[in-house]
């Protein structure tokens, strides 16, 4: 049965293994059994769904994954957590933990080997330090993706729900929202978890698009787009673009591009919906003249 989500179960594993949280690792353990509640329900397992956690730590959520999915594979970094994790996953047969880097971890591949190539459930309690590769690598490293459950921090899970003219608005909100739809289910304060974050937390559901809500001609094109544009917030649209050495045209035919969209010339990038950006790189790629 579950039972490690409460501070005195966690604190006696801990001590047992005489464990010694890596804070570069993003360790802060959740403590609290209602939020790991909604975590499970906000991520709809069931016993259909192969799941990802990412960062098992001591297996406090994977072991109620454990209950509910038809299997569990957990990618951990930290060894010292290993052989903890022996321990706790011990009563499941349908876990296996991986001691490996997420991030180098091959996971199209493993979907497709684990899951026949099907839509996997990502559920997880993030490392913060990694929160942006984790996710834009899940999207764009092409894993078949059902929905990504995740615990981020308060201000990351907010950039990725907003939508124009917002100061969080940027890169990351628009590269989410191309591939998912984002819904922020709980905000979670650092007492839920050992040690307490520094900053508050959110969960956040990633549903992921059948299809994106836009259709670029060159998506490569349209991201390095966005990119550049949001990485010159001060400047105009136009100004940012034409002098980024990543975009590879000239003012004069951004402004072309922008003045054929009917936009005024001095406007900014933050303002841009996706769907203006996928025109803007259509208009520039020449698809649409
Ligand atoms: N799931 C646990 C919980 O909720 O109590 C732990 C969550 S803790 C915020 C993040 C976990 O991710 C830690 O166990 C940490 O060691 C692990 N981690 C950090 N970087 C990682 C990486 N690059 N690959 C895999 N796991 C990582």
């Amino acid at each position: 049965m579950a039972d490690l989500g409460n501070p005195r179960k966690t604190i006696e594993i801990l001590q047992k293994y005489q464990f010694r949280f890596a804070k570069k690792f993003g360790q802060n353990f959740l403590i609290d059994p209602h939020v790991l509640d909604k975590i499970i329900r906000a991520a709809q397992v069931t016993k259909d769904d192969f799941v990802l956690e990412i960062g098992p730590g001591i297996g406090t959520m994977t072991q109620y994954l454990a209950e509910h999915a038809r299997e569990v594979v957990a990618v951990e970094i930290d060894s010292n957590l290993i052989p903890i994790l022996e321990e706790t996953l011990s009563g499941y047969s349908n876990v296996t933990v991986l001691n490996e880097d997420i991030l180098k971890v091959d996971l199209a591949r493993l979907a497709e080997e684990r899951n026949g190539g099907k839509p996997i459930k990502v559920v997880a309690n993030l490392p913060y330090y990694i929160t942006t590769p984790i996710i834009m690598g899940l999207f764009e490293k092409k894993v078949p993706l059902d929905s990504i459950t995740v615990m981020v921090q308060k201000e990351v899970a907010e950039r990725m729900q907003v939508g124009p003219g917002t100061k969080d608005y940027g890169a990351l909100s628009l590269a989410v929202q191309y591939y998912a739809e984002p819904y922020i289910v709980a905000n979670v304060p650092p007492n839920c978890f050992m040690p307490r974050p520094g900053v508050g937390s959110s969960v956040i559901r990633l549903t992921r698009h059948e299809k994106p809500p836009v259709q670029a001609a060159d998506e490569k094109l349209m991201f390095s787009l966005i990119r550049a544009s949001f990485n010159q917030r001060r400047k105009t649209l136009v100004n940012g673009l034409g002098n980024a050495p990543e975009v590879p045209f000239s003012k004069e035919e951004v402004e072309k591009a922008v003045a054929g969209m009917g936009l005024p010339a001095a406007v900014r990038g933050e303002t841009l919906t996706l769907a203006q950006f996928a025109e803007l790189s259509d208009r520039l790629s020449g698809h649409i003249l």
